[in-house]
């Protein structure tokens, strides 16, 4: 492994599907880079989440880069959702194609950034001792990077293996003749469990909060319908920037309040039949903001619940009842409702009889000991912050990321945090990402960081800095519109409430695509409203590299 240089325009952090993009963006602007990356290849999400089952859940050919034509016409997906691997596979054709492999050092975390007042620079450490100095640091660590390990007793006396969804083995793990655990029924645990009770003795699921699933209608993709859709690439995608959700979905007319109960089912059953994760919350223009309106698409998935699972308890535990429909992630599966009807698959409801202790050879809830001889923790992540959190960030006047953020994330326009210059978070909090499709927030993003930098090069200028009113206005207005939504009545990982202590903000943007894009756009027209700038009074840094 080469040394990185001690001076570079940029550092990138992280390379999955955003930090790439930004190696290609910024690299077009002639600036030197210098990537890290935890993990030992290209892929994020899709190097480490590994597990059986694991696929995207917005269609393989709008869950892809739209930057290059040519890589839009060359590549083709195999399934309507494709495999972990095939988009791993793809991730790697991509960085192969631009040889965004080049500047980034793998297996290496950054562990701290400092800004220097003084040079208006980024002093970047990571956990091999490397010291970086930069003019931009670009945190595209994602938002669903840090695992999240549950808070139960005894994890280290278990006699078998734990295994993480977020952290799968490499080599696959083979649960033949074995009892297997199951904790946690998010997308994770809805995407392995079916493939699980496929190859092991017995799976015991442990659930603490039943999520609403759709099935996935996975299926190859017909040529025809592929060679159709690149005929129109470009209108397409252009149609997928200007939708809400990064996806095209019709925009619903009705309340689902203002239609007899026929026309309601129907509309249920076209959706519910689509096979697409916004196809159900997009069927009425109220499911997400009235209450009545939601428990008619609730009511609708239990009543498809109590079709599929034979036996009534299970079905009814696996309903969900304590949160709004779409307010958690929503999932698509296949066959995961009907996995309950196998007789090696057991459903434990850990609300009513919590998980006490995991034992050495087993899982031990307030009721009953279960025995098994590996786990699986499907707990999910310390979304959106986590990752962003984990590296001591420090900014203006020794403030820190952590210190500044104690009370929940507050960011202008999800991509800047004032007295963080220069700082520039992909996909962050306060902006659309994990409500959308994230392969069209990620260019978004990327693209209005690159269009930034070239603003403040071509004026040279040394930094730039969001100013904290505009951060206010941002942050409220970001919740306000949440709380114009029911999002916030549910205990979800977008409130941070899958982790103990987190404060319970909503955090994503749930304004849609197209007005954040609007003001992001209009932001940079006037001038990158709401920031200021520093500039390049400071001595010149040592030659880039080239
Ligand atoms: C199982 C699963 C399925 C998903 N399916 C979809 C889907 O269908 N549609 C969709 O829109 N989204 C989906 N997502 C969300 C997904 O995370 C994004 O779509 C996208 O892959 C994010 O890309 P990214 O580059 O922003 O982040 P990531 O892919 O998470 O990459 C971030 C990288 O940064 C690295 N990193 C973090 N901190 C540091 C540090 N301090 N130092 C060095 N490296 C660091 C991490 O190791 C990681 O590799 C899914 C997520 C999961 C977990």
């Amino acid at each position: 492994m080469t040394e990185p240089p001690a001076h570079v325009d940029a550092v990138v952090v992280g390379a999955g599907f955003a930090g790439l993009y930004a190696h290609h963006r910024l690299r077009r602007l002639g600036l030197s880079i210098q990537g890290f990356e935890g993990a030992a290849d290209v892929g994020g999400t899709w190097w480490w989440n590994r597990y059986p089952g694991a696929r995207c859940d917005v269609e393989s050919m709008d869950y892809s880069y739209s930057f290059s034509d040519e890589l839009e016409q060359e590549w083709t997906w195999s399934e309507r959702y494709a495999t972990q691997p095939e988009i791993l596979r793809y991730v790697n054709h991509v960085a192969d194609r631009f040889d965004l492999r080049r500047d980034i050092q793998f297996e290496t975390r950054v562990t701290a950034a400092t800004w220097d007042e003084d040079a208006q620079r980024w002093d970047i450490v990571t956990d091999r001792g490397d010291r970086v100095s930069a003019q931009f640091c670009i945190m595209a660590t994602g938002c669903l990077s840090e695992a999240k390990q549950p808070e139960i007793d005894g994890i280290d006396t278990f006699g078998g293996e734990i295994f993480h969804t977020g952290r799968w083995p490499h080599e696959g793990v083979d649960f033949s003749g074995l009892r297997v655990g199951v904790i946690g029924t998010g997308s994770s645990g809805i995407q392995s469990i079916p493939v699980i009770a496929r190859q092991a003795a017995h799976v015991t699921v442990f659930q603490r909060t039943p999520n609403f699933t759709m099935p996935a209608k996975n299926a190859p993709l017909d040529p025809e319908a592929i060679r159709a859709r690149k005929a129109r690439a470009r209108e397409h995608r252009q149609a997928m920037r200007e939708s809400r959700a990064g996806v095209v979905v019709p925009m619903p007319e009705d309340s689902a309040l203002r239609v007899d109960d026929e026309a309601r089912e129907a509309q249920f059953e076209k959706a519910w039949e689509s096979g697409t994760l916004y196809g159900m919350v997009a069927a009425f223009n109220d499911l997400l903001v009235d209450r009545d309106a939601n428990d008619t698409a609730a009511e609708y998935v239990r009543a498809r619940i109590r079709e599929v699972v034979e036996d009534p308890e299970v079905a009814e535990r696996l309903s969900p009842r304590n949160h709004p429909f779409g307010t958690k992630r929503p999932c698509l599966d296949t066959e995961y409702y009907a996995t309950y009807n196998r007789d090696n698959v057991t459903l434990v409801d850990v609300r009513s009889t919590p998980i006490v202790a995991i034992t050495p050879t087993g899982i031990r809830t307030e009721t009953d000991e279960f025995a098994v001889d590996a786990i699986v923790f499907a707990t999910g992540f310390d979304a959106m912050t986590g990752p962003l959190l984990r590296p001591d960030i420090t900014g203006v006047g020794g403030m820190t990321l952590r210190d500044k953020w104690a009370d929940g994330p507050r960011t202008y326009l999800g991509i800047a945090t004032a007295g963080f210059p220069n700082f520039f978070t992909i996909t962050g909090p306060g902006s659309p990402s994990v409500l959308v499709n994230m392969l069209v927030a990620i260019e978004q993003h990327v693209d209005w960081v690159g269009d930034c930098i070239a603003y403040l090069r071509a004026r040279h200028l040394a930094s730039i800095d969001a100013t904290v009113e505009a951060e206010d206005a941002w942050v409220d207005h970001v919740n306000a519109v949440a709380n114009l939504t029911l999002f916030p009545t549910a205990n979800s990982w977008y409130m941070g409430a899958n982790v103990p202590g987190k404060p319970r903000v909503f955090m994503p943007y749930i304004g849609g695509l197209p007005r954040y894009t609007e003001t992001c756009d209009a932001v940079a027209a006037d001038d990158y409203r709401g920031f200021t700038f520093s500039p390049a009074s400071a001595p010149e840094p040592e030659p880039s590299r080239s």
